[in-house]
């Protein structure tokens, strides 16, 4: 069976766009190879943080995780810094691994033109995630484009270390595009990111949802009602693809392009179908929430399930390069 990992950053409580870029595949994933799925807090402290506030944040992703659908049962849910294994790879493999391959990296470049002192984590970043993906042996990572250029660093290191010490002990692995396409924020300027203020949490009441999609950019050709829209430019109709069923997706670019109604009509259909889908998953984070040990338990099960395959690997990459 393949085996897939992803990671996500502890950025606490889901939204949308990284619901749709990325975890209801995995829930969907879950039920068909072999997953691993783990809140990477070892990455996100290569930017500056407060300890309490990535604790906080971790186990709020842990939880959301599990609400959004993701089930111990079915996969390896964990948090990074339980298998600290996971640095000892990334160590190793920093010593195959070209500093040109490592400054060439687009999110490094954009990362680090935002810092002022910029640390050698941030840089050595998808070292890490080659390590994280290796440590399993996974052969399959979902991705969406824009992590397409890490993976293939995680290829080549792969290809490195194997040359090295032992061919083929590490599989190569492959990318699996995400389906939904990249979901733009709120505000229609960018990708949708809590950073930026232009996201719809998860876990959000159906009135702040509404606050929040209620004045959404949409197509800027729409001034008046009357004005015909283009639905592919507006930010409104993508997410009418990823939760209004087929029928309402055709009937909003018609209603669009022919002024049919106006983008409040749109929205509020939108609406409807967001919170019909969000509804079950706010009611498993509201139990998760009354009972947190039910998510402690899960990313305590979770990694010692995947502490016991980490040390199976490093045992033996430990033997192949001469380290006791
Ligand atoms: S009618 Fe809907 S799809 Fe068209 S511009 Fe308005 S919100 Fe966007």
């Amino acid at each position: 069976m393949p085996r897939i990992f992803s990671g996500i950053q502890p950025s606490g409580e889901l939204h949308i766009g990284n619901y749709l870029g990325a975890v209801r595949n995995w829930v969907q994933l879950q039920h068909e190879v072999e997953s691993f799925i783990c809140v990477v807090d070892y990455h996100a402290i290569t930017l500056p943080y407060a300890p309490e506030d990535l604790r906080r944040r971790t186990f709020e992703m842990g939880l959301s995780l599990m609400a959004a659908g993701i089930d111990p049962a079915k996969c390896t849910l964990f948090v990074q810094s339980r298998v600290p294994e996971h640095t000892e790879l990334a160590w190793i493999f920093n010593t195959i691994t070209p500093l040109g391959e490592l400054e060439r990296q687009t999110q490094f470049k954009d990362k680090a033109s935002r810092q002022e002192s910029v640390a050698a984590g941030l840089l050595n970043y998808p070292v890490l995630q080659a390590a994280d993906i290796l440590l399993y042996k996974a052969d399959t990572v979902p991705v969406g484009e824009d992590q397409v250029q890490h993976l293939e660093l995680s290829r080549e290191i792969a290809r490195r270390w194997n040359a090295r010490f032992g061919d083929g002990f590490f599989p190569e692995p492959q990318p699996r595009l995400t389906p939904t396409r990249r979901i733009m924020g709120l505000d229609g300027q960018a990708k949708m990111s809590k950073s930026l203020g232009n996201t719809v949490g998860l876990l959000e009441k159906p009135d702040d949802m509404w606050a929040k999609l209620r004045p959404a950019v949409t197509d800027p050709a729409r001034v008046r009602r009357e004005d015909p829209g283009n639905p592919e430019i507006c930010n409104i109709y993508h997410l009418h693809k990823a939760f209004s069923p087929p029928a309402t997706v055709d009937e909003v670019a018609t209603k669009c392009r022919t002024a049919g109604w106006g983008c409040i009509d749109c929205k509020k259909v939108l609406f409807e179908n967001l919170n019909a889908e969000l509804t079950p998953i706010r009611a498993r984070a509201e139990a998760l929430q009354a009972d947190p040990r039910l998510v402690t338990d899960a990313l305590d099960a979770g990694a010692a399930h995947a502490g016991t395959i980490a040390k199976g690997t490093m045992a033996e990459v430990r033997q192949r390069m001469g380290l006791r």
